[in-house]
């Protein structure tokens, strides 16, 4: 009764809040109405060795092709639906669909890896890798040894002990892991040493900093060389200009993603891409050798 009236008064005071509420409630609604419909898609931004300029995985990236408004990037709905169980269900979804397209390109003979970003929620479930299990079932051990899932450093951070297990658990299904926007957490290297992730993914803003600022050098340096005292593989991000990549082969970078490699694109383009790629002619300058 108490609560009731705690209620009431809240609805005097302030009925905005209770308007946003609503409004929140039903963007969510229409949200869970269009994965049901299908409008959700994945983008996949390749991503490139940097010593041998070859093209080895690429990154899903959920885009939902909204009816009206058009195709929406994640920046517009993931942050909405983060502490509501359906960026679980969506997360299930782009796992599932980011596999039965890993399964079709192996089967056309492209031999590459697919990275999927996770939230911290979903790795949360305390059903987590079982899920994972049942999803991946059907897909063949080839899919699961080339499956990736990204987390973002800040979200590993908040749950240490739970996170490590997770990632334990994902390995030892033959799941890499990798810890996404990797530099804006700042992770311990106790943390770093716990979190047994197989790949550091450098936040692209460092990336695109490094060319101008000093400091932004240090910290993908310091990020490359972490990996390599660490036994981890390191993918850099945000990768916009040739001399971008040229930095990055000289510091000994492992992969690179960025515009200057490729944008995000549909599936269908994906093949019609992984065939024409050639890594520019300067790249030979810069000492790789060609694709084999
Ligand atoms: P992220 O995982 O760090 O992904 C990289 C983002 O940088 C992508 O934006 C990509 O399009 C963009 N990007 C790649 N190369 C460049 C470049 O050279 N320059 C610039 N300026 N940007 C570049 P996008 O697709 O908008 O995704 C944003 C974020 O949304 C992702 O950041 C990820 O955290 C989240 N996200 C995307 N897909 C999913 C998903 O399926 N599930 C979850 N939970 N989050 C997702
Ligand atoms: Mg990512
Ligand atoms: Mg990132
Ligand atoms: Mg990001």
């Amino acid at each position: 009764e108490a609560k009731q009236a705690g209620k009431n008064r809240y609805h005097i005071f302030d009925p905005s809040i209770d308007q946003r509420q609503h409004a929140k409630q039903s963007t969510l609604k229409k949200i869970g109405k269009a994965l049901n419909a299908g409008q959700f898609v994945l983008y996949y931004q390749p991503q490139v060795d940097c010593r041998r300029g070859k093209a080895v995985g690429a990154e899903a990236l959920v885009r939902w092709n909204h009816p009206i408004l058009g195709l929406l990037g994640p920046s517009e709905f993931i942050p909405l639906l983060e502490h509501d169980d359906l960026i679980v269900e969506l997360g299930e979804w782009v796992i599932q669909e980011a596999s039965r397209q890993l399964r079709e390109w192996l089967d056309d003979g492209f031999d590459l890896k697919i990275s999927v970003n996770i939230s911290a929620r979903q790795l949360h479930q305390k059903e987590f890798t079982q899920r994972l299990r049942e999803l991946l079932a059907q897909h063949g051990a080839d899919v699961v040894g080339r499956l990736e899932l990204e987390i973002v450093e800040t979200a590993a951070l908040e749950d240490v002990n739970a996170v490590a297990d997770a990632i334990r658990a994902c390995q030892a299904m033959g799941i890499g892991i990798a810890l996404d926007d990797f530099g804006t957490g700042f992770s311990s290297l106790v943390h770093l040493k716990r979190l047994a992730a197989d790949i550091l993914k450098i936040d692209q803003n460092f990336v695109f900093g490094m060319l101008d600022d000093p400091g932004d050098l240090a910290i993908v340096e310091g990020v490359i060389g972490l990996a390599a005292s660490f036994r981890r593989g390191v993918i850099a991000e945000g990768v916009e200009s040739i001399d971008h990549v040229f930095m990055l082969m000289g510091l000994g970078c492992d992969v690179m993603q960025g515009y200057a490699l490729a944008r995000p694109m549909p599936a269908e383009r994906m093949p019609v891409w992984l065939k024409a790629f050639t890594p520019d002619p300067l790249w030979e300058l810069a000492g790789a050798s060609r694709p084999s």
